[in-house]
């Protein structure tokens, strides 16, 4: 992995806020996204990262079918995010009974023909997501093979020590939260903080304490948030947002930057 240039600033941490992507059904929580984006791109010149679940996970497909919302208009929505967004895969694997698969329920015999049919939808779409994070933080040595075969490069499953919530393989073996690394060839890791939806004081008196390093040298990580926080939200997630832009160590990665 190279490492970045520092000769002529301080180490900083690099980042983007990166939203879970699961209500576009929802009228208040899309507007509320895409306002949320448009500000962000405004703010930052970077865009922000969603990753979606598609009409063919278990979990969309039901609540579209009980609202009568057509997989068209959801295409849509996403088609009108990608303007402003960078379009990730969010991963949540139901087997055909609608069952999560998580812990030992988790195979690929039943998450692989899932991820194949929701990636075809998106490349029908013209989306070809290179970034993926984990339904219920769950990935697998098996699950980052399918992704990587698929294209995808940035991962950002895994919360530094909060190891056992995707695989306990990995659990003795993952660099600290801040660190940038590569999880299984060719996918970049950079984890993901604590939900940011949080008061900007609490949330950066916790930023301190996760990212020891952070200022010493330079740090990456994804701020997570589920698009349907921002409904009913009481404004901590953008103090917190302006509160890191304003700060000399922080920059905004692109996923460009992010595998540089
Ligand atoms: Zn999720």
């Amino acid at each position: 992995m190279p490492v970045a240039d520092t000769a002529n600033r301080p180490p900083v941490l690099w980042l983007n806020a990166l939203f879970h992507t699961e209500m576009l059904d929802d009228d208040d929580v899309f507007r509320r996204l895409h306002r949320f984006c448009g500000t962000f791109v405004d703010l930052t010149g970077i865009r922000p990262w969603l990753c979606v679940m598609t009409p063919l996970c278990h979990r969309i497909r039901v609540r579209l079918a009980e609202q009568g919302f057509a997989p068209e208009r959801y295409a849509e929505r996403i088609l009108q995010l990608a303007e402003i967004a960078e379009i990730g895969y969010h991963g949540h694997f139901f087997d055909d009974q609608g069952e999560r698969l998580v812990s030992d329920r988790f195979t690929m015999a039943t998450a692989g023909p899932q991820m194949v049919a929701e990636l075809a939808w998106l490349h029908a779409l013209g989306l070809r997501p290179k970034l993926y994070t984990g339904g219920w933080w769950v990935i697998t040595p098996e699950l980052l093979m399918q992704l990587a075969a698929a294209g995808f490069q940035l991962d950002a499953s895994t919360r530094g020590d909060k190891a056992n919530r995707y695989g306990d393989r990995y659990s003795d073996t993952l660099p600290a939260l801040g660190e940038r690394f590569e999880l299984i060839h060719p996918i970049t890791e950079i984890g993901s903080l604590p939900y940011f939806g949080q008061p900007w004081p609490y949330y950066e008196a916790a930023l301190q304490g996760l990212l020891p390093a952070w200022g010493k040298r330079d740090q990456w990580a994804v701020l997570p948030l589920h698009d349907y926080d921002l409904a009913g939200a009481r404004g901590h997630e953008w103090q917190t947002i302006t509160g890191l832009a304003a700060s000399p160590l922080v920059r905004w990665m692109d996923v460009a930057t992010a595998l540089r």
